[in-house]
């Protein structure tokens, strides 16, 4: 909770707000135990008292009563009768609005025509027939704002559930066999609570306000009952004498309207999950650098460098090392496989490489990355987006994501082409036909008009690579591209992409968890493991004789065609999490060579002949040398 307050507090108005709120409802509860003067004491020989008179901190009104008791104790009626009525309109709105969006069909056409025919009176006039059918009176004025604030909930609630109940956690609830009513009420309504809350919030300024109006205009509380808009009702006639019998109440009216919706604001904001994740402003386009130093350039350079990476995550007080001293080299024309399980930092590896983690959270808090020699972070924004696409390029996981659904595949290859090039429409098509051709999908030029949907899985992720290839990058970096294909459409894009390095000299970072994809393509192999390398080397070395106890429980995880029964061994625990790393070797809790010896300190990644491993006890090693 105190994070919550912690973002509520963060704009400073609705923080104003949030006191401002806190000390009315605190000065309502205690009213009835204050010293106050009776509210309803008349006393005409003391009428129109002027305020901060002796004993009358307010003042007195035209029936010579307290002005300041009648102020709290109106104020806290308003306020009751606004949040009774929120209340009331929500919960009647919320079970209309779930009950139309997750049905659906014809309950929801019954439901919704029912709401629009309250919506087609003007608001304040309907709340006027309700109370002249009902009669005047405060219970009466509170009936009618609740009843015309009804539809307002429904429609907003009403949306929202219709496009979760398409949802499939919805599907799974049902497919478990959940009823109707519990798929409601532990599915659909925590996922609309937000939504309530915020409009609930939003609304008790605007009930004050309507009740406020009908209790002035004599429909509301009836004399000699206060509240804040009979008041304003009563100081009417005396406008122009007594000025101060007006200014009260109204000042009142307008200073809790004000830091009621100011706080809702601040709600909604808090509220919103994007912001509660620790995403506390807006992402900025560029990851956050902050580098005490940067490393010296390499003496043999290649296409890419990384040097000692460090990618971090702040959430809350934790530190995420997502990324910890990474050194990697790509040359020209050559594939390097990064290979590690699942949360082993290579996603955030390849996105720290055109500073495309988002920041906040992510922090890039060490190391270069340099592209042929110059260092890429410490680029101005602008440079740094001209590289982006057109120098290096990459190609997600699931193509289906990465391509808008709502367009077509042409529009959206010229697009990666305009960001960069100023063409006109004919070349445009031109080149996304040549594109798609060059990918291998038939009919390139019908293809162009076909929506994401319309292709098959193997298609779309062909159109990804299409997309990386359109501004004729250096690099492509390839993040798990194959990991949502079957095995035939996933051999076809190896093949692809395989091609495409030969024929147009294309480095690639290809980044996966499957050792049988990285031996069919990558010269090079980096194993990843807890955000650090743990193993390089030539391909074949490196498959042929693992040096690291995980590249060999890595590969040995592998399934081999014909190569006779072979147990396949899968690896034992779970990494550790980047948040709480261990001393020593991060992969000592599943390693069964490890000794006391790998769990202190900090272990080098040692270099030799090509290979470099970080481990005390590399396989390599015969089991006597342990000792
Ligand atoms: P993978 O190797 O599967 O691609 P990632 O690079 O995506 O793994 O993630 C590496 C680590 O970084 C994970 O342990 C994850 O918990 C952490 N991480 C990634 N993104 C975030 C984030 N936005 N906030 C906090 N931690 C993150
Ligand atoms: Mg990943």
């Amino acid at each position: 909770m105190p994070v919550f307050l912690k973002l509520v507090f963060r704009n400073r108005l609705a923080g104003a707000g949030a006191i401002i709120i806190a000390a009315l409802v605190l000065t309502c509860l205690l009213v009835p135990v204050l010293p106050l003067a009776d509210p309803d004491q008349t006393d005409t020989a003391h009428r129109f008292i002027r305020p901060f008179s002796e004993g009358r901190l307010l003042g007195t009104d035209h029936l010579g009563r307290d002005l300041l008791s009648r102020l709290l104790w109106g104020t806290r009626l308003s306020l009751a009768v606004g949040a009774v009525a929120a209340l009331l309109a929500a919960t009647f709105g919320t079970l209309i609005g779930v009950t139309a969006g997750y049905f659906g069909g014809r309950v929801d056409a019954v439901l919704m025509r029912g709401v629009d025919m309250l919506m087609a009176f003007p608001y304040i006039l309907l709340a006027l027939a309700i109370v002249a059918a009902l009669g005047p009176g405060l219970l009466n004025a509170l009936i009618a704002v609740a009843a015309v604030n009804v539809p307002f909930f429904a429609r907003n609630i009403r949306g929202i559930s219709a496009g979760l109940a398409a949802r499939e956690f919805i599907d799974a609830a049902r497919l478990a066999g959940e009823g109707h009513l519990r798929i409601i009420l532990t599915e659909l309504l925590p996922n609309v609570l937000p939504t309530i809350i915020v409009a609930v919030s939003t609304t008790i300024g605007w009930m004050v306000l309507e009740t406020a109006g009908l209790s002035f205009l004599g429909l509301g509380s009836q004399p000699p009952q206060a509240d804040l808009g009979s008041m304003l009702g009563e100081a009417r006639p005396a406008l122009i004498t007594a000025p101060h019998t007006l200014v009260v109440p109204g000042l009142a009216i307008f200073v809790i309207v004000m830091s009621i919706n100011l706080l809702g604001d601040g709600l909604r904001d808090a509220l919103d999950p994007r912001l509660r994740s620790g995403a506390l402003a807006r992402p900025s386009p560029v990851t956050l650098i902050e580098r005490a130093e940067v490393p010296a350039a390499r003496a043999a350079p290649g296409f890419l460098d990384l040097d000692a990476l460090d990618t971090r995550f702040r959430v809350g007080r934790r530190l995420y090392k997502a990324v910890n001293g990474v050194s990697l080299s790509i040359a020209r024309g050559e594939c390097l496989g990064l290979i590690g399980e699942s949360g082993s930092g290579k996603s955030v590896t390849a996105l720290s490489i055109m500073g495309l983690v988002a920041s906040p959270p992510g922090v890039i808090t060490g190391g270069a990355v340099r592209l042929e020699g110059e260092d890429v972070l410490a680029l101005p924004y602008a440079a740094l987006r001209s590289l982006r696409g057109r120098r290096v390029a990459y190609v997600f996981q699931d193509p289906l994501s990465t391509l808008h659904p709502l367009y077509r595949v042409g529009d959206q290859l010229t697009e990666a082409m305009r960001v960069h090039d100023r063409i006109t429409d004919q070349e445009a098509r031109a080149r996304a036909i040549e594109l798609l051709d060059t990918v291998q999908i038939p009919n390139p030029a019908e293809r162009l008009s076909a929506y994401p949907h319309e292709l098959s899985g193997g298609m779309r992720q062909r159109v990804g690579i299409a997309m990386a290839l359109a501004n004729d990058p250096d690099l492509i970096i390839a993040d798990e591209p194959t990991t949502a294909l079957d095995v035939t459409v996933q051999a076809q894009i190896l093949a692809l992409l395989d091609q495409l390095r030969r024929d147009r000299g294309l480095s690639i970072l290809f980044i996966t968890h499957d050792f049988g994809v990285v031996g069919q393509l990558c010269d090079r192999v980096a194993v990843m493991y807890a955000g650090r390398i743990v193993e390089e080397g030539p391909t074949a070395a490196v498959l042929a004789a693992p040096a690291h106890p995980y590249t060999r429980r890595l590969i040995d995880c592998v399934p081999e065609l014909g190569g006779g029964k072979r147990a396949l061994t899968a690896i034992p625990g779970l990494p550790p999490a980047v948040d709480s790393l261990p001393e020593g070797c991060a992969f000592a809790a599943r390693c069964d060579r490890a000794r006391d010896v790998c769990r202190t300190g900090t272990l080098d990644l040692a270099q030799t002949g090509g290979r470099a491993v970080r481990c005390l006890f590399p396989e390599t090693t015969a089991t006597e040398d342990r000792a």
